[in-house]
């Protein structure tokens, strides 16, 4: 089959298109046909040796929708020809945290595209634990994994809280649509941080260019929950816009994971931060309902084909970027 690689790892990352083994599966696996893969940040770390994991066949990719093409002699819930998205956390299904329901903080696990080959390539070989039955239109179950998974698990996190308001900062990213969109579902009044007008399409009742965001206190009152996932500088800055007793919530560290300056306004405000890393199986499974019904949906600014990999991989981070980036597979 074809495959997007790194040869090496370089920063910003190579991609090159190669034939490599067409995997074939094992007695608990499935082979799917990726009809399209979803580019994220996690995929550009591995590839640039930013993040120490070395998928096999250096293919990286945690986010797709496929067709499964086969199957292992154990499997039962999955048959040929089911149309499908991918669960992107390898799990044990014993250890303390997996039989919590804890997949995504698995003892023994890690990320598809990261552990064991990814997703930017014509065929992928999981084990059937990760697959689940989705439909709807292909492209959009394609970012059920990463993007709208990350986003589900931070909001049901938020709504175990006492929060009436939350201000999101990247929220025209692949992961802030979708917090957007599902915050405001939960009756949530949100201002969005971003300098996109599409965002208000999405529920939020304010839309804010980061410049404005103190002009923006002043007149709306500090929240009760900041969703940060920029981390750095940035993070840091908005440490102190949230009110006593509130919360600050944070996800992949896009720009940074250090907070320029320590914690000291956590601590003078007694706020708590919150990490949060993906999303659990039992919440991919209502994510990916969620995306059957329409009840939050992806803005897709681009997709690629495979030969144009990386060239999907390094516009994640242009200014010009506009939503979601794909990359379609196979026909
Ligand atoms: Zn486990």
């Amino acid at each position: 089959m074809r495959a997007a690689t790194y040869i090496e790892k370089t920063d910003p990352p190579r991609l090159v298109v190669r034939e490599v083994d067409t995997p074939e599966p094992g007695p608990d696996e499935v082979v799917v046909k990726i009809l399209y893969t979803g580019v994220n940040p996690i995929d550009y770390w591995i590839a640039s040796g930013r993040y120490p994991l070395d998928p096999p066949n250096r293919i990286v990719g945690s986010e797709a929708s496929g067709i499964v093409v086969d199957v292992g002699e154990n499997v039962t819930r999955l048959k040929k020809g089911m149309q499908v998205s991918i669960y992107p956390w390898i799990h044990c299904g014993d250890c303390e945290e997996c039989r919590e329901g804890h997949e995504n903080l698995c003892l023994r696990g890690g990320i598809v595209g990261g552990v064991v080959d990814g997703t930017y390539a014509e065929y992928v070989k999981l084990p059937e634990e990760n697959v689940y039955e989705a439909g709807g239109e292909p492209e959009i179950q394609a970012t059920a994994g990463v993007s709208a998974l990350t986003a589900k698990h931070a909001v049901n996190r938020a709504l175990e809280l006492c929060i009436e308001k939350a201000l999101v900062y990247g929220a025209s990213g692949n992961v802030g649509m979708y917090i957007v969109q599902y915050l405001a579902n939960a009756g949530i009044d949100v201002a969005a941080v971003t300098r996109k007008d599409w965002v208000s399409e999405l529920g939020a009742s304010r839309i804010v260019p980061p410049k404005d965001v103190g002009k923006l206190i002043d007149e709306w009152g500090e929240p009760d929950l900041i969703i940060n996932p920029l981390g750095g500088q940035v993070l840091a800055e908005s440490l102190g816009l949230v009110r006593r007793h509130g919360y600050v919530m944070i996800f992949g560290g896009l720009t940074s994971m250090d907070i320029p300056g320590g914690v000291a306004p956590i601590y003078r405000r007694e706020a708590s931060l919150i990490g949060v890393t993906g999303g659990t199986i039992q919440e991919f499974k209502e994510v990916v309902r969620d995306l059957e019904r329409d009840v939050v949906k992806p803005r897709i600014w681009r997709v690629y084909s495979l030969d144009e990999a990386g060239e999907a991989l390094n516009n994640l981070f242009s200014g010009e970027r506009d939503g979601k980036i794909l990359i379609k597979a196979t026909d």
